[in-house]
């Protein structure tokens, strides 16, 4: 028996059973809009759900749930589809897809958001800053709250006002069982734990609750860019930088090749460049003189400084993330920046092709907030790090799949000895060991023990799962000071 006509047929079962009550679209490989329906954000994911059950409400999340169990078929979650790995989708499994569920509302006066979990950060973004308030979110708006909220949330208010999951008060939630739970801190205060940094593992969220704060409309940003030779020094000022900023201040700094094309003097055309970027999300005036450090190191080949609608910094870089693209990246946590890892990250370690976008660095700037959120208050691993490295690549043509993601492992693997956890939210597949870095020994077994309470059978899985602790293993500590 072919385990895919097997699948096949009984996605086509569950869909038959569902559509007199289903609010929703059920999409099965023979309607019009499954081919794009199962489609993400990276275009290298090609995969084929049985069923594409893109729900209206709540209802339609359980009925779809409870179909799947029912015909023994595996279940991917999808919020917005920008997992690198491509979790949203599974061949055969049913794609619970929560696009349609994707409204915002504001409640100005007590600075909270509810927010459905099929939106994206630019929704929250755009409703949120008519009252002039924000949550930290992402660095691309059309990457969706889900996803980023249950891994932890890194964007350019974190240093200020911690993580997206540090900000969430509570969410609704769909369990294994089909039962419907709302997680808070008086109601359920483990699951809430849980789901501030333990990923898709523990139910499917339907609504996420979170405090706001004043934001903009107005920020401050500043770019720098520089010729390679003088990387060591401007990389130098970085490491300088980042130690000293405020937190309403975020530096970033990138290495990356040129593309043909670029407003810069052609004899940079297909070289590598780096780039000394901030955003400052406090006083404009003090975001300006913060700019003024740009200039000081290194003559910079372009610079821009000022004033900037905090919502047009939030969509900045979504071009260059554009949806289509074949991606591949991997990420470390660095703890601190010496000299080494400086001349590893400018060197990259890869050889570059031509015509194309070759391997690009990145290093954030953590700290503020994120660090002096305790460390036992979410799941949240390796709260402490103070940078995040990325080597990231996009590529079209699926004859370079393997030399492009090559190159990114290359680069990676040079930097790793400098690094030390990762973020789960930028893991590929890269097995459960990997899973179990990105929070550590006592965070992992706290999290094992609440999968086995709330998803025993590891329902949820297609995901960066934690598998559900054996009963001997599976004893819960319950108190900050246990973990
Ligand atoms: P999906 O692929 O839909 O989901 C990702 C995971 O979450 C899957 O395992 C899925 O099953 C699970 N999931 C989704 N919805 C739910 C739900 N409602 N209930 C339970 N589980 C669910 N991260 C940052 O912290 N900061 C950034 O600035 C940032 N920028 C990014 C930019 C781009 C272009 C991309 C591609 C990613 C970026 N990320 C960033 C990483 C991002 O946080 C993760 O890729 C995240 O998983 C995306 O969430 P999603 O809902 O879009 O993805």
């Amino acid at each position: 028996m072919d385990p895919r006509t097997d699948s096949a047929r009984a996605a086509g079962e569950a869909a038959r059973e569902l559509r007199d009550t289903f609010r929703g679209d059920l999409l099965l490989p023979r309607d019009q809009r499954y081919e794009t329906a199962r489609r993400v954000w990276n275009g290298s994911i090609d995969r084929y759900p049985g069923l594409i059950a893109r729900c209206a409400d709540t209802g339609d999340v359980i009925a779809a749930l409870r179909a799947a169990r029912r015909h023994g078929l595996e279940v991917a979650v999808r919020g917005g589809g920008h997992s690198i790995a491509g979790h949203g989708v599974a061949d055969g499994a049913v794609t619970i897809d929560l696009s349609r569920m994707a409204t915002v509302q504001v409640d100005a006066d007590a600075r909270r958001v509810t927010v459905q979990a099929g939106s994206l950060l630019s929704g929250v973004d755009r409703e949120t800053q008519r009252h002039g308030l924000a949550v930290t979110s992402g660095f691309v708006s059309h990457t969706g709250v889900a996803g980023l909220t249950l891994g932890g949330g890194f964007g350019w208010m974190a240093r200020k006002h911690g993580l997206a999951c540090d900000n969430l008060r509570s969410a609704r939630v769909v369990l294994a069982d089909g039962s419907h739970a709302v997680a808070g801190m008086e109601d359920d205060a483990d699951l809430l734990w849980a789901l501030r940094g333990g990923g898709g593992n523990f139910g499917i969220v339907t609504s996420f609750e979170f405090d706001l704060h004043r934001v903009g409309p107005m920020v401050t940003t500043g770019a720098g860019l520089y010729d390679l030779d003088d990387g060591r020094k401007v990389l130098e000022l970085f490491r300088e930088l980042a130690a000293e900023a405020t937190d309403e201040t975020t530096w970033a700094a990138s290495v990356w090749d040129v593309e043909p094309g670029s407003s810069l003097p052609q004899e940079y055309h297909g070289k590598p460049v780096v780039s000394l970027a901030f955003v400052h999300i406090g006083d404009v005036e003090h975001g300006v003189a913060t700019g003024r450090r740009l200039r000081g190191v290194a003559q910079p080949l372009d610079e821009t400084v000022g004033p900037v609608p905090y919502l047009e910094v939030q969509t900045s870089n979504d071009a260059a993330w554009s949806h289509g693209m074949r991606r591949y990246w991997k990420s470390h946590y660095l703890w601190e920046l010496p000299d080494a890892a400086i001349d590893t990250f400018l060197a990259r370690g890869t050889a570059t092709l031509g015509g194309g976008a070759s391997v690009a660095g990145s290093l954030l700037a953590r700290g503020g907030a994120i660090g002096r959120t305790g460390e036992h208050d979410s799941a949240v691993g390796h709260r402490g790090a103070l940078f995040e490295f990325m080597a990231s690549t996009g590529w079209a043509d699926p004859d370079e799949d393997e030399t492009r993601r090559s190159d990114v492992r290359t680069f990676a693997d040079r930097m790793a000895r400098f690094g030390r956890g990762v973020y789960v939210n930028n893991l590929d597949i890269e097995g459960e060991d990997r899973v179990r870095d990105a929070y550590g020994v006592q965070k992992y077994q706290r999290l094992a023990a609440l999968k086995a309470r709330f998803d025993p059978d590891n329902v949820f899985h297609l995901n960066q799962n934690i598998r559900p602790a054996t009963a001997s293993a599976a004893r819960l500590p319950h108190s900050a000071t246990e973990t």
